[in-house]
């Protein structure tokens, strides 16, 4: 078994945005700019959109952070957001989800100029995707399709199951895993909480995805021998053993099934800093545009 390194991949992808930061920086232009909204104050809204900040600062582009409580109303936003649409000293921006129950996060994600939603969550683009056509791929799709590039996995004629099919992760991952393009060309099988026969079918999978938030609910029966699995899922699990009282898992059993699948992504370090990754390259690149 193949360790998939989320963590030195992003590493290799930061180096490189910050290496074009500097050059664009060397010829006089501003650095790109990403801004993000965030609502109330969830600890791990919070924790992702520090996050994000950070990554910005690491590799030289400029950051905003727009705080709002979490009583504010839909019109403050979308004024907030019109904003931000007619601003060209930012080249993307991103609201933190969830949103408190007042607003309706459609209404949100329709109002972002679809050149800005760096994100990939609003209509345009997604449709975009489903035609391939150029677009902004959300975060963590993105970031999967960028590991299986780097480490020159073959994908073409495989068969792929996508367990779960959120909007964010699971419908995207399944589109572009059945594109005509490299990574990609599988015969793509999308799986949720109504699937028949859920671990046959995840048994017949050479390449197994895995998004459906359920911690280590992928065992060894379930895993093809030499398939390569990719874990999305981010689950706490209490652990006295650990300072925190907690740990990280994925949806998958990683102890059982690495000994059997050909590469596997680990929890943490696999999928998580890939879409870190990712935010800053569609950020870079709604600048370039
Ligand atoms: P989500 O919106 O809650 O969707 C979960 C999907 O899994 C749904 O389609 C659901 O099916 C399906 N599902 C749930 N239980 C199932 C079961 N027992 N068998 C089969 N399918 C089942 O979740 P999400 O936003 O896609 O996130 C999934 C996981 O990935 C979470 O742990 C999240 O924290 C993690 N995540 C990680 C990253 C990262 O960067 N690593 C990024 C995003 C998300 P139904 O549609 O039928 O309900």
């Amino acid at each position: 078994m193949q360790l998939l390194d989320g963590k030195s991949c992003s590493q290799q992808i930061r180096e490189e945005i910050a290496a074009k930061v500097q050059q664009i920086k060397a010829s006089g232009k501003r650095a790109p700019h990403l801004a993000a909204i965030l609502v109330g104050s969830d600890g791990a809204s919070e924790t992702y959109v520090a996050n994000k900040v950070k990554d910005c600062e690491e590799v030289g582009f400029t950051s905003t952070l727009l705080r709002f409580a979490e009583s504010v109303s839909e019109a403050e936003l979308l004024q907030q957001i019109s904003q931000l649409n007619d601003n060209d000293q930012i080249d993307g921006f991103i609201v933190q989800l969830p949103l408190p129950s007042q607003i309706d996060e459609h209404k949100i994600t329709v109002a972002i100029d679809p050149g800005k939603d760096v994100d990939g969550f609003c209509p345009q683009n997604v449709g975009n995707l489903c035609l391939g056509l150029p677009t902004f791929v959300s975060a963590t799709p993105n970031g999967i399709m960028e590991l299986l590039a780097r480490y020159h996995i073959d994908t073409e004629g495989k068969h792929c199951v996508v367990l779960g099919r959120s909007n964010i992760v699971g419908t995207p991952m399944s589109i572009l895993m059945s594109r005509n393009t490299k990574p990609g060309n599988c015969t793509v099988t999308l799986a949720h909480s109504r699937t028949n026969n859920l671990k046959e079918l995840c048994a017949s999978a050479d390449i197994l995805i895995a998004a459906i938030g359920k911690a280590e609910f992928v065992d060894a029966s379930m895993v093809k021998p030499d398939a390569i699995v990719i874990d999305v899922g981010i689950t706490r699990i209490e652990d006295a053993s650990r300072a925190s009282g907690f740990r990280l898992v994925g949806d998958v059993d990683f102890a059982a099934v690495s000994d059997k699948c050909s590469y596997i992504t680990p929890v943490p370090g696999g999928v998580g800093p890939m879409t870190r990754a990712s935010l800053l390259q569609n950020t870079l690149k709604a600048y370039l545009r």
